[in-house]
């Protein structure tokens, strides 16, 4: 049985997802993602992209240890 929109009671078979800051009290911006419904444009729900979460983790890794090697070898010379 498929959900059924809370607003606009269309039974929901996909949804639209968009892009969404999530900002987080204190600073720090993750990058979410939005759900509406696809008859109505109300928000169903938003979450962390978990796409972006994994790139954003890939890249700090890669930065990281990229600036350890770096002042390893610094430290050689
Ligand atoms: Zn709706």
């Amino acid at each position: 049985m498929p959900a059924q929109c809370p607003k606009c009671n269309s039974q929901i078979h996909s949804v639209i997802a968009d892009h969404v800051d999530v900002n987080v009290v204190g600073g720090k911006t993750w990058h979410g993602i939005s759900y509406a419904c696809p008859s109505c444009s109300v928000l169903l729900s938003v979450a962390i992209d978990p796409i972006s979460l994994k790139a954003d983790t890939v890249e700090g890794t890669v930065a990281a240890v990229a600036q350890h090697l770096h002042s390893l070898e610094a430290r050689r010379q």
